[in-house]
């Protein structure tokens, strides 16, 4: 039985590790915190291929979205996906570049319409149509949410009801390499964990994880900062793109809010917390779109790394230089992990290339 490694339990660790578990591999898997304690624990995590080019990154979304609806028929019931759609109005400059979007999303089957401000206040009755104004809105019933740590840990969950095991609070340290082959990885507390395969699923931390013993894909990270509302009364069901700020259901009457413009305010050196300045200013966002929540203050605030290649694209496959060591970082995790989970484990398991990662591979960076 092929005994293998997964370094990483965010939302592209367990998937790997829950597709190989039922393919009847040996899996461990290592994981510095708990599940979901990383990226994947702070991530607005929209399912979609909305703004995905090219085309071969598009259709790796796609299968990333059908992938998640699927797990319906595997699971019976999978409360941690939510394709509820998406809403999206822009401000006048950005019209024309909605438009052609829109147009190349349809030219490529994706599911998106235009709406008008009657039908918008049935699916969002809470929201002021004045935040509107007269732009025109797009409709993407396809797209969703994923509650990521919930979905991290069902996938561990059922991989270890199948028999892998889960190591968390251990830290990798290094990885054990001899003459060009991983053997297995080493921990901070000393400890030494052999297999045939080692897969790093650690993320924004990926080429920490090996150091110098495997060939690092260099990565361009972006800082990413959410803000939370406490319950507030609204019955959004669905993901809410703006000029004015974007948000979604968060759980219990929560929302979970993005702009894009404030994330270059904030580092995680700093720290973020409720009590900031650019925390209200969202939450105050957010009101002009939802009047009917206001008063209202920031409940929480998070930061955090996103794990990008340096071209944008996912880095998934064999590492040039390093036999028996298996590489998987993305951005679009949320998106793209039950799909990557499956190809990886059916690429590791039966020797096949998948053609869907053909233009993903880590030996472009080489
Ligand atoms: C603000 C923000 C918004 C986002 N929005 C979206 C979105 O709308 N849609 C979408 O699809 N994606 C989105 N993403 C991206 C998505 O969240 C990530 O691609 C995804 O979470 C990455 O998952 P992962 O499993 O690769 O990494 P992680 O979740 O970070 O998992 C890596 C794990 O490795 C562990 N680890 C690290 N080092 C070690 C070590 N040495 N030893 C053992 N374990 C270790 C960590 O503790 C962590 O649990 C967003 C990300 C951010 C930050």
């Amino acid at each position: 039985m092929t005994k293998i490694i997964v370094v990483g339990a965010g939302v592209i660790g367990t998937s790997v590790a829950y597709r190989l578990a039922r393919a009847g591999a040996k899996v461990t898997v290592l994981e510095a915190t708990r599940v979901g304690g990383g990226t994947s624990g702070i991530s607005f995590a929209w399912t979609n291929a909305n703004n995905k080019t090219p085309r071969a990154y598009f259709d790796l979304n796609v299968a990333g979205m059908r992938a998640h609806a699927a797990l319906k028929d595997e699971f019976g019931a999978t409360p941690w996906w939510h394709g509820g759609g998406r809403i999206e109005w822009r401000d006048q400059p950005e019209w024309a570049g909605q438009k052609a979007k829109v147009e190349r999303l349809k030219s490529w089957d994706y599911a998106v319409d235009w709406i008008d401000r009657k039908q918008l206040l049935e699916l969002e009755p809470d929201i002021a149509p004045e935040a509107i104004g007269d732009a025109p809105i797009a409709w993407y019933p396809n797209d969703g949410w994923l509650d990521p740590v919930v979905y991290a840990h069902a996938m561990m969950s059922a991989a270890q009801r199948l028999g892998a095991t889960l190591r968390t609070q251990t830290r990798i340290a290094g990885l054990i390499a001899e003459g060009g082959k991983a053997k297995g990885v080493r921990s901070e507390r000393g400890e030494t964990f052999h297999a045939d395969l080692v897969i790093n699923c650690t993320g924004r931390w990926s080429n920490d994880t090996v150091g110098s013993a495997a060939p690092n894909v260099p990565l361009a990270p972006t800082v990413g900062f959410l803000v939370f509302t406490p319950p507030v009364p609204a019955g959004i069901q669905r993901v809410v793109a703006s000029p004015i700020c974007d948000f979604r259901p968060d759980g219990a009457g929560r929302l979970m809010l993005h702009w894009g413009s404030a994330d270059a305010t904030v580092t995680p050196e700093i720290g973020v917390n409720p009590g900031m300045e650019q925390a209200a200013d969202l939450v105050e966002r957010l009101t002009r779109i939802l009047p009917g929540i206001a008063p209202v203050k920031p409940e929480a605030a998070r930061v955090t790394i996103r794990p990008i290649p340096k071209d944008g694209l996912s880095a998934i496959g064999p590492v040039p230089g390093l036999e028996n060591y298996y590489l998987m970082v993305t951005h679009s995790g949320a998106t793209l992990s039950p799909a990557l989970g499956a190809m990886a484990a059916d690429e590791i398991i039966n020797g096949r290339q998948r053609p869907e990662l053909a233009d993903f591979r880590p030996s472009r960076f080489f």
